[in-house]
């Protein structure tokens, strides 16, 4: 099987339990985006295939969320889960989107800070992807037991999405390895 996605596992772990070092290197990304804008053009020009994917994922995963999430006993949406990964802010930062401000005080495993009245109050695009790739047990048997279609439709477009993803982080990773190479 072709791999179409990416190990983010490469990039060094964003650690929300440390404030100063969060935010840290968050604004060491933010500085990378904008002091080397000719080399990381290649990642800004991968990102809008991204977004697109994103952007046809979203109905079908909103409609299922909608007609299971309100009867949810285990609401899985804790502040530890809304923490962004490296590998998250470096999408933002190639799609030009800010970076949410995130209360690192709160309670990791109390209900994410953005949660609202209607569910999450972030765009899909802003969330950690790792909110749009979860799919709890009622979620992914509603889907089973859905219209075969868009089931079908379902696992074609979550792979366009990951390979989306995977081009966008792959470009950046290789201009990243460079541009610490160099600072070394
Ligand atoms: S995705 Fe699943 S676990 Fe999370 S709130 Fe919805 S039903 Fe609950
Ligand atoms: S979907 Fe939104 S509310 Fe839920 S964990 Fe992610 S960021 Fe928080």
């Amino acid at each position: 099987m072709a791999i179409i996605g990416f190990d983010t596992t490469v990039f060094p772990r964003l650690d929300y339990k440390n404030k100063e070092a969060f935010w840290s290197m968050i604004e060491g990304l933010k500085g990378l985006f904008s002091k080397n804008g000719r080399m990381v053009e290649p990642v800004l020009e991968k990102a809008p295939a991204y977004q697109k994917a994103l952007g046809k994922l979203d109905p079908l995963i909103q409609s299922y969320t909608a007609r299971v999430c309100p009867y949810c006993g285990t609401v899985c949406c804790a502040n530890k889960f809304g923490f962004p990964e490296f590998a998250d802010v470096v999408v933002f930062l190639a799609l030009g989107l800010d970076v949410p401000r995130y209360d690192l005080d709160v309670d990791e495993e109390a209900i994410c800070q953005f949660i609202g009245e209607k569910g999450c109050v972030l765009p899909r695009i802003q969330r950690p992807y790792r909110c749009t790739w979860y799919f709890c047990d009622p979620l992914l048997v509603q889907l089973e037991i859905g219209p075969a279609k868009d089931y079908r439709n379902f696992i074609k477009d979550l792979q366009g999405l990951s390979s989306a993803r995977g081009d966008v982080l792959r470009t950046f990773y290789q201009i990243w390895k460079e541009i610490e190479a160099k600072s070394q």
